[in-house]
């Protein structure tokens, strides 16, 4: 084996030339394309990539075994078109049930014959591991239920940031096991862990089989409980009012859009 040459430490003078980076001149000069880019996507990024088209549907094989057994297992599927920046079909596969609900007003969640758990927002199939995948059944859901957890929201992704600011609640609707996201019309000094509200829906000609068609309101007359934190934190109030006035006076100049005065 060849004796390893120069296992002694580097000579101070070897160091310094090393770590002296080269030195470049001549540098490309560089020409932007990407802002006269950037400016036409921008569109295309707010409303292409979430805003939908129109929606079809459609009748295939579905369920598990061979591809015969599907064929005999046909089902609808709702088939939604995103606008010009999403060049694909999505379905809403087993869950389009759902979607089609919302269309027309009415919340619908699943359960599962075995264990009983109901989900809502729907699963096709039950997650506990004891029922082994069991095909779940559709069922009308109530339009009440609980705030589960919320967040006011000043930031968010470019298709819905003109909408900026508003609060985002995990809404547990009476008599599921399971929350759905929801937009909350609630103005977020009155909002609290555990409010009870009413889900609604946009009028039917602004619907579109996505969940932006429901949000959820106060059910009025609440006492605020012990535990509702934030209306009792003068400092966490004051930040949240900066925030959201913030947001507001950037969305009116950047959308023209008047937010500061929607009541929630
Ligand atoms: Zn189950």
């Amino acid at each position: 084996m060849e004796k390893k040459k120069n296992n002694q430490p580097a000579k101070k003078s070897e160091l310094k030339k090393e770590q002296t980076p080269k030195k470049y001149t001549n540098y490309p000069s560089i020409v932007d394309h990407s802002s006269e880019a950037q400016a036409k996507w921008a569109p295309w990024v707010r409303q292409g990539l979430w805003d939908i088209k129109g929606y079809r549907i459609v009748k295939g094989p579905a369920g598990g075994g061979t591809i015969d057994d599907s064929k005999m297992n046909l089902k609808e599927f709702m088939v939604i078109d995103r606008s010009e920046a999403c060049l694909y079909s999505h379905s809403y596969g087993l869950v389009s049930l759902f979607f089609l609900g919302l269309l027309h007003g009415k919340l619908k969640g699943t359960k599962c014959p075995k264990c009983g758990t109901v989900y809502c927002p729907p699963r096709a199939h039950c997650w506990n591991p004891a029922c082994k995948v069991e095909e779940t059944k559709w069922i009308d859901m109530p339009l009440t239920g609980i705030i589960h957890t919320f967040t006011v929201q000043c930031l968010a992704a470019a298709p819905f940031e003109h909408m900026l600011p508003f609060s985002l609640g995990w809404v547990q609707v009476d008599g599921a096991d399971t929350a759905i996201c929801t937009m909350l019309h609630i103005p977020y000094k009155d909002m609290f862990i555990g409010q009870k509200v009413r889900m609604e829906f946009k009028p039917q000609k602004e619907r579109k089989g996505d969940l932006m068609d429901m949000y959820a309101v106060a059910i009025p007359g609440q006492e605020l409980p012990a535990w509702a934190v934030l209306q009792r934190d003068k400092q966490q109030l004051k930040m949240l009012d900066e925030a959201t006035s913030a947001t507001s006076r950037f969305i009116k100049n950047r959308y023209g859009l008047d937010n500061s005065n929607r009541g929630w």
